[in-house]
């Protein structure tokens, strides 16, 4: 197999930004917070202006929903990219938000700020094309299953394509562990700095499965370097229309975002040794 290239840490040590409103990963800690899916106007709305006021970088939620079965909530569609749109216009922070079908990766570029991959898509080619052709930041979701070489080589494409701005992120991998949801790989945050110039955030809501773990695995994700973190939030999570067990309940999130923010400053300096000058 050829080696991948683009995605490659060179000797010079620089690595990539990739902008987010006016955070850029890379350079910025990133707090990405909102529930699993859209579920309404009115909802998400109030949820943004909360995540807002406890201090994230960037909105999450799900208009397009890639279910395990064809009989559950599969998202609003381009109703729910309008209302992600909408909480942008009003509280002023970026969005991002899963893209599934190669048809829709248009819409998904006029609503939102950043295109997500899901790990169900990683190896989705046709897909990771597509991306490749846009100049919008691509989050591109770990493979549950899937080594890191073959993550690296599914950025890969999307940076063969022309698009630069991918950030990687790491959300649990399928392991005999039956008492999580999945688990949250902790490793592959050094080792895809080691091997790579893009930026690395953890998702511990998909990485568990269950939100009494949340906390923990935050902050270990943030001690273990990760650029940035993307938590699932809902104000009732056991109404949520998808991923109940694992959404972090939205009153007790301020408190989870100052600790966040307190580690991650003096991450700054523990892992000073390792900063390399960065390229924009
Ligand atoms: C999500 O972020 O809502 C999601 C479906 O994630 P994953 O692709 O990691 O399962
Ligand atoms: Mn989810």
């Amino acid at each position: 197999m050829r080696q991948a290239e683009l995605v490659v840490l060179k000797k010079n040590g620089q690595r990539t930004h990739v902008s987010f409103g006016q955070k850029r990963f890379g350079r910025d800690f990133i707090i990405i917070a909102g529930p699993c899916s859209v579920e309404s106007e009115a909802q998400y709305l109030k949820i943004a202006r909360k995540l807002k006021t406890a201090g994230v970088d960037g909105l999450r939620g799900g208009a397009f929903k890639p279910r395990t079965s064809p009989y559950e909530f599969q998202g609003l569609g381009i109703e729910g990219l309008k209302i992600l749109a909408a909480a942008r216009e009003e509280t002023g922070l970026p969005v991002v938000t899963e893209i599934l079908d190669t048809r829709d990766v248009e819409s998904g570029c006029r609503y939102a700020d950043m295109i997500q991959i899901g790990s169900r898509n990683m190896q989705n080619y046709a897909l990771l094309k597509e991306v490749g052709k846009i100049r919008k930041p691509v989050l591109l979701k770990r493979g549950m299953q899937a080594t890191l070489v073959e993550w690296l080589n599914s950025a890969e494409y999307i940076l063969a394509g022309g698009n630069t701005q991918v950030v990687l992120c790491e959300r649990g991998i399928r392991t005999f562990e039956s008492a999580t949801r999945f688990s949250l790989d902790l490793n592959i945050v050094p080792a895809v700095k080691e091997l790579t110039h893009l930026p690395i955030i953890v998702d511990p809501s998909h990485g568990t499965g269950k939100s009494s773990l949340v906390k923990s695995m935050s902050l270990a994700g943030v001690a273990a370097g990760a650029h940035g973190l993307m938590i699932e939030v809902h104000p009732r999570p056991e109404k949520a229309f998808s991923d109940n067990e694992q959404q972090f309940p939205l009153d007790q999130f301020p408190p989870l975002v100052k600790k966040i923010r307190r580690l991650a400053s003096l991450m700054d300096s523990f892992l000073a040794d390792q900063t390399v000058s960065n390229r924009n």
